[in-house]
């Protein structure tokens, strides 16, 4: 942190000093400490709507929203009132209670699923999602795309090797070669590499995850038909299809991605993974799907899965309010409000020559800097000009505008999003985009 910085931020700085006394890096989530974009992470103390107050009393319009749950912005009036109410009457009975039942039925009414059991991360989700398909198929390997994320699950964190059909490599230390080895890591939109893992290892894959449409390397869509022809392979070769909606699930609309290419295309995943917004900024996530397969989970069936703080009623209230809040008009405000802000940034970085891409899928968006060629894959992502987001964010986070502190991920709109915040874009943007030149 520079002294420019410090006296910039003089409350942040002190804060960042003390958490990095008690806390690696400073942080509890390593994106938050600004490493990819350098400078001095902000503490926030409140935020409201599309806002977010520093402990500078610096006001940022949040392009983050907590990383995707907060899908009708900060301190939404009703969410609160509703969490305040239950909170009054317990926060924690490890018993069977109600707002997780009604959470749960709001799921099954909305996303293609029979059953669905609560946990309360999006990485819980996947792991046990991964477990679960392990022991309903008596199989052991799984198939991930490179790029895509599933939360920091052990067997998940794999690297590809240098083949297209390459078994898994610990992408950390921590993570022995043996839990890896049963992962086939493929590139992204490849189908096929995922024809020839399926060839060569068929009759031993457990499952193939993958993120309903990638988020976690910025923002890559799926081809069209690309999801359909995972769910058909893994059909065909007695393999579960897993479709990982913990970023864009109840966020691309009301039935997440699926809502807007599967229910059309007529195919459904055998599994399906939640989190983000279904926890309305609590913790709380989901996986579910087919009745059959989740009657395999404990204490139904012998595959075991538990958790103290799974379905806790402040956590599930605070979601239910959320999706019940979540109807047609928000998906169609999110949706306009960042096409706007994707033509306001477009059109300031044409403005100012840089080369790049906007990558979209529904309201999520990334920026791919100094190409004009999408991105399909991580490999694609990777060959980015990625030095020029660090200018780019610092410029915007000067104006007032906090985006993620990494090019490799996606930025996140809330119903909450007006016109105070698109002029602020609209101020901030030339100079930022000539910073990135
Ligand atoms: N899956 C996807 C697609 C995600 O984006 C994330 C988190 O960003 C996870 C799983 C893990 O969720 P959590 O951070 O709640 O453990």
């Amino acid at each position: 942190m520079t002294d420019v910085e410090q006296q910039a931020t003089p409350a942040s700085s002190q804060w960042f000093e003390r958490a990095r006394a008690v806390s690696p890096g400073g942080v509890n989530s390593p994106v938050r400490a600004f490493r990819a974009v350098g400078g001095t992470p902000r503490f926030m103390v409140s935020a409201e709507g599309s806002w977010l107050t520093d402990a500078d009393d610096t006001t940022y319009l949040d392009l983050v929203g907590s990383w995707g749950p907060m899908l009708l912005g900060h301190a939404h009036p009703q969410v609160i009132s509703a969490v305040q109410d239950v909170a009054a009457r317990g926060t924690s009975f490890g018993t069977p209670s109600l707002p997780e039942v009604e959470l749960a039925e709001e799921i099954v009414a909305r996303a293609p699923v029979e059953s669905v059991r609560l946990v309360s991360s999006g990485t819980e989700a996947t792991m046990s999602a991964i477990r679960l398909a392990r022991g309903f198929t008596g199989r052991n390997r799984i198939v991930k795309f490179a790029g895509c994320y599933h939360g920091h699950v052990d067997a998940l964190l794999a690297e590809a090797g240098s083949g297209l059909v390459t078994l898994g490599i610990p992408g950390t230390p921590g993570v022995p070669e043996h839990v890896t080895a049963d992962v086939i890591v493929l590139p992204y939109n490849d189908t096929a590499a995922v024809t020839e893992a399926f060839e060569r290892y068929g009759d031993e894959i457990a499952c193939l995850v993958t993120e309903a449409a990638a988020g976690n390397m910025g923002v890559v869509a799926p081809d069209p038909g690309f999801n359909a022809f995972l769910a058909r392979t893994c059909r065909e070769h007695g393999a579960l299809f897993v479709s990982d909606e913990v970023m864009t699930g109840f966020r691309l609309s009301r039935a997440g991605h699926w809502g807007i290419e599967g229910a059309k295309e007529g195919w459904r995943p055998d599994l399906l993974t939640f989190g983000k917004v279904m926890g309305g900024g609590f913790p709380a996530a989901a996986f579910g799907g087919r009745r059959d397969v989740m009657d395999h989970l404990a204490p139904s069936g012998p595959v075991y899965q538990a958790g103290t703080l799974s379905g806790n009623p402040v956590a599930t209230t605070a979601g239910l309010t959320t999706l019940r809040l979540a109807d047609d008009a928000v998906y169609r405000s999110i949706d306009e409000w960042s096409a706007e802000a994707r033509r306001l940034v477009s059109d300031a970085l044409d403005e100012a020559g840089v080369p790049h891409v906007v990558q979209e899928v529904g309201s999520m968006f990334s920026i791919l800097w100094g190409t004009t060629t999408r991105a399909r894959s991580f490999a694609d992502v990777q060959a980015q000009e990625a030095w020029r987001y660090g200018p780019f964010f610092h410029a915007m986070l000067e104006a007032g505008i906090y985006l993620p502190p990494s090019a490799y991920e996606s930025w996140f709109v809330s119903a909450a999003h007006d016109d105070q915040g698109l002029s602020r874009m609209a101020s901030a943007l030339p100079a930022a985009a000539r910073a990135a030149a």
